[in-house]
């Protein structure tokens, strides 16, 4: 399958790797909106939030916990944190493997643009 983070899970394009495990991957957006701005991926693909199986339950879970694992190994787990999944054209989702943004390391602004 023709998909960027499908590459990036099988580390046939190179990211700065922040987390991994068997089921999942953290590394460093590309692009980052704040002084922290990881993504947490599944290693299976799972195009967007509407693609979300019950059998993803458990995975899904996963991800947020490593959110916050994340979170904690860049040193942003009590200053806080926000964890995005962007779904479809009018969130700005732009690759269609699903993708938890953790962003941090300023003050943010609510609501989001
Ligand atoms: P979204 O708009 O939610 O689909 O977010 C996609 C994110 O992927 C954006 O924040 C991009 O900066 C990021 N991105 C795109 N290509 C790469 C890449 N090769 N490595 C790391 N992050 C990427
Ligand atoms: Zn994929």
């Amino acid at each position: 399958m023709d998909c960027l983070f499908c590459k990036i899970a099988a580390k046939e394009i190179p990211s700065t790797i922040v987390y991994e495990d068997d089921l999942c991957l953290a590394f460093d957006d590309i692009a980052p909106q704040a002084p922290v701005h990881s993504l947490v991926i599944p290693k299976k693909h799972i195009a967007t939030s509407n693609d979300i199986t019950e059998g993803d339950e458990q995975l899904m879970g996963h991800l947020m916990r490593v959110a916050s694992e994340v979170a904690k190994l860049k040193g942003i787990d009590q200053s806080g944190f926000r964890t995005v999944i962007n779904c479809n054209a009018d969130s700005g989702q732009l690759v269609f493997h699903i993708h938890l943004h953790v962003l941090g390391g300023r003050k943010m602004s609510w609501p989001p643009g």
